[in-house]
């Protein structure tokens, strides 16, 4: 199969923090896979633009270096240097004057313009509003903007507020790069492209579905910032919220923005509050020295939970009585990050009660390894009479569509060329931004107030034993944590 790459229009990207970290290790990275793909014209142009004094010769220095840290493989110097041409760099003070009209004079009329807001929050408003001043901004312009978005309802709305004063709501692409994954829309394409699942996808027969986004890494040198906002804040309310969404959601009317954010809003609407019996929280430990959680956050006596597991009631008639069980957590045992649709039993077995229980599990394995698994019950092979045997069908993607589909783009290259197309579909809306901060607060609040301490949980294992109670009470288990 060859791969198909249509181009995207020509282009003007302003990336405000052009010198920060998210910038080397992923905006630029993507860009220049992107343009090795041949997606961008040869005309569009990127624009570095950070508080740091240099000159554009400086920068793609830096983007050199950059690329060569972020890049695992396939690149040429010479498209780097091509890359590299099409790139300046404006020092800009988000909150002064300096560089304002400088890269006002290098941005190109009548061409596509995007800024990326790859700079703390708090600088977003003075950044829309120089925008404005300086005549960078019409109407026709994007802003992409990065999480955190907020640390509350509150803060969210305010933050929308700002970003609403200067932008309208279809301007504005609010990055959940996890949206971007290649197996999140295979997710929408198994769903509503066959007829196979739809017909199952409901609590007749799904007896559970389980989310899990499990990372081995711990806070590491994010320890201040990673304290002040716990697993809850930094990936309960976005990612596991929009993967829930997605799966959970009812099938759009089409596959257009709204259509499609309309039934996610709706999802997060039909959640019930979770009573404090169904979640538990964590805080992972070492018996060696300088790996514990509190080890690596300056407050020594921090509450911050690096683990949550939750289960989760959709009210709705699609959902009703199905439960959907979530987890994530920094230092578990491995990176693995799965959507599982766990179907009910057959309703009568004919094979007695002693080949045991077997079930077909629909896994749609995020990272590592993007793929999906339909486990399907078989005979086991060989004589000995009727043994059964629970096996993947196998849906590599890599092996079905041949080698150019493990090529696939990753979420941010996937993501900022859907800025320059002007599709938001695959962007959060403000209205589920904030619905899913009012579904999070009171949880959080509720710890606050209790005073409790998250339960303890040993690094490189599956988590809390409380963790696993969540479902053995109910006589399941979680799947394995492997990669
Ligand atoms: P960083 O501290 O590495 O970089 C900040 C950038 O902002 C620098 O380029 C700096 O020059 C620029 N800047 C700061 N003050 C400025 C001012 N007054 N005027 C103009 N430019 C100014 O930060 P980062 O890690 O790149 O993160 C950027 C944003 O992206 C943050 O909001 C962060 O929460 C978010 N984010 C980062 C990551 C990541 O992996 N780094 C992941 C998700 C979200």
């Amino acid at each position: 199969m060859v791969s198909r790459v249509i181009p995207v229009e020509d282009f003007d990207l302003v990336i405000f923090g052009g010198t920060g970290d998210l910038a080397r290790r992923k905006i630029l990275p993507a860009l220049f896979r992107r343009f090795q793909a041949g997606q961008m014209t040869p005309e569009s142009r990127i624009v570095g633009a950070a508080r740091s004094e240099m000159d554009s010769a400086g920068y793609r220095k830096d983007v050199r270096a950059a690329l060569e840290e972020f890049l695992d493989k396939d690149r040429p110097k010479a498209e780097i240097d091509d890359f590299l041409e099409r790139i300046d760099y404006v020092a800009v003070d988000a909150t002064g004057d300096g560089g304002w009209d400088e890269l006002s004079k290098l941005l190109r009329k009548g061409v596509t313009r995007a800024f990326y807001f790859s700079v703390a929050p708090s600088l977003f408003g003075a950044l829309a509003e120089r925008l404005h001043q300086h005549g960078c901004a019409g109407p026709k312009c994007r802003i992409v903007v990065e999480k955190p978005f907020g640390r509350d309802l509150h803060s969210a709305r305010e933050l929308n507020k700002t970003l609403r004063d200067h932008f309208s709501e279809n301007q504005i692409y609010r990055i959940d790069h996890y949206l971007g994954k290649e197996t999140v829309q295979n997710l929408m394409a198994v769903r509503f492209g066959n007829v196979l699942f739809e017909p199952l996808w409901n609590a007749h027969y799904v007896d559970h579905v389980q989310i899990t986004v499990a990372e081995s890494v711990g806070v590491d040198g994010r320890g201040a910032y990673y304290d002040k906002s716990g697993a809850m804040r930094d990936m309960v309310q976005n990612h596991l919220m929009q993967l829930l969404c997605l799966t959970a959601m009812e099938p759009p009317a089409r596959f257009s923005p709204d259509a499609v954010r309309d039934e996610k809003l709706k999802v997060i609407r039909a959640l019930e509050a979770v009573p404090p019996a169904d979640i538990v929280r964590g805080q992972y430990v070492s018996k060696s020295k300088g790996e514990s959680y509190l080890d690596q956050v300056e407050d020594p006596g921090s509450r911050t939970e690096s683990f949550v597991a939750m289960k989760l009631q959709v009210s709705n008639w699609r959902w009703a009585g199905t439960p959907f069980y979530l987890r994530t957590g920094k230092r578990l045992k491995a990176r693995h990050t799965e959507i599982a649709v766990i179907f009910k039993d057959a309703p009568h077995s004919i094979f007695g009660q002693s080949l045991g229980r077997h079930r077909n599990v629909l896994a749609i394995r995020l990272q590592p390894n993007e793929g999906m698994d339909l486990f399907v019950t078989i005979k086991e092979p060989g004589p000995g009479g009727m043994r059964l045997v629970d096996v993947p069908l196998d849906m590599t993607f890599a092996d079905a569509l041949g080698p150019d589909a493990a090529d696939v783009p990753d979420a941010y290259e996937r993501l900022i060329m859907d800025v320059i197309r002007g599709d938001q579909t695959l962007f959060m809306r403000g209205d589920e931004v904030e619905a899913a901060w009012a579904w999070t607060d009171p949880i959080i609040e509720g710890w606050e107030d209790t005073g409790d301490r998250p339960k303890t949980y040993e690094v490189d294992s599956t988590g809390p034993e409380e963790a696993a109670m969540l479902l053995h009470r109910e006589g399941r288990r979680w799947r394995e944590i492997a990669n």
